[in-house]
């Protein structure tokens, strides 16, 4: 039985702004949000295990998800001093990363067999082994991105009635965690 209570107190103590309960079933892989990782905005793609082509097809996804029912949303949000403060967004980001590393930590003793999807990348290793040519060192234990596994950030939020847009410049980053 998850106390909800307890880990939005433990995200909170990593440093999220914001943190809420996530259904499993809401989660809807789209191969549209897939197809944008190929764009390589994010500086990830062909470069992680976690992130396509490595990180496996979204009906890979699927399937390991149906192991979960619940889960842990987790939010950093960032107050910006105008649309244009790339500073602030970068710091944000960075945070985000920390925290999600950090819960990340906790939860890991709670629930072994957590699945995690953070904001970008697998960060474990540095580099990531699958640039040497070199097979993942963790299998069972990397992070992959939520846009990688095909999930549309902000559906997934407004879906577990946690907030995705905290109005003008501000930027949130999401990360979940698949628990039980
Ligand atoms: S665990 Fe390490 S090797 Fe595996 S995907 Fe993550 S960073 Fe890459």
């Amino acid at each position: 039985m998850i106390d909800y209570d307890e880990l939005i107190q433990l995200a909170k103590d990593s440093g999220f702004t914001n943190a809420g309960p996530l259904d499993v079933s809401t989660l809807e892989f789209l191969p549209e949000v897939r197809d944008m990782c190929a764009s390589d905005r994010c500086q990830s793609y062909n470069k992680s295990w976690a992130c396509p082509p490595a990180c496996g097809s979204l009906d890979d996804m699927r399937e390991k998800v149906k192991a979960y029912k619940k889960g842990l949303l987790v939010q950093t949000v960032g107050q910006l001093e105008d649309n244009m403060d790339w500073e602030t967004m970068e710091e944000t980001a960075k945070k985000q990363t920390q925290h999600f590393e950090k819960l990340l930590e906790v939860l890991e003793k709670k629930y072994p067999n957590l699945l995690a999807m953070g904001t970008g990348t697998c960060t474990r290793c540095k580099p990531c082994t699958y640039t040497e040519g070199k097979p993942c060192r963790f299998p069972d234990r990397l992070v992959y991105s939520m846009e990688a596994c095909g999930l549309f950030v902000s559906k997934v939020c407004t879906d577990n009635g946690l907030k995705y847009n905290y109005g003008p410049n501000t930027v949130a980053y999401t990360a979940c965690f698949l628990l039980e």
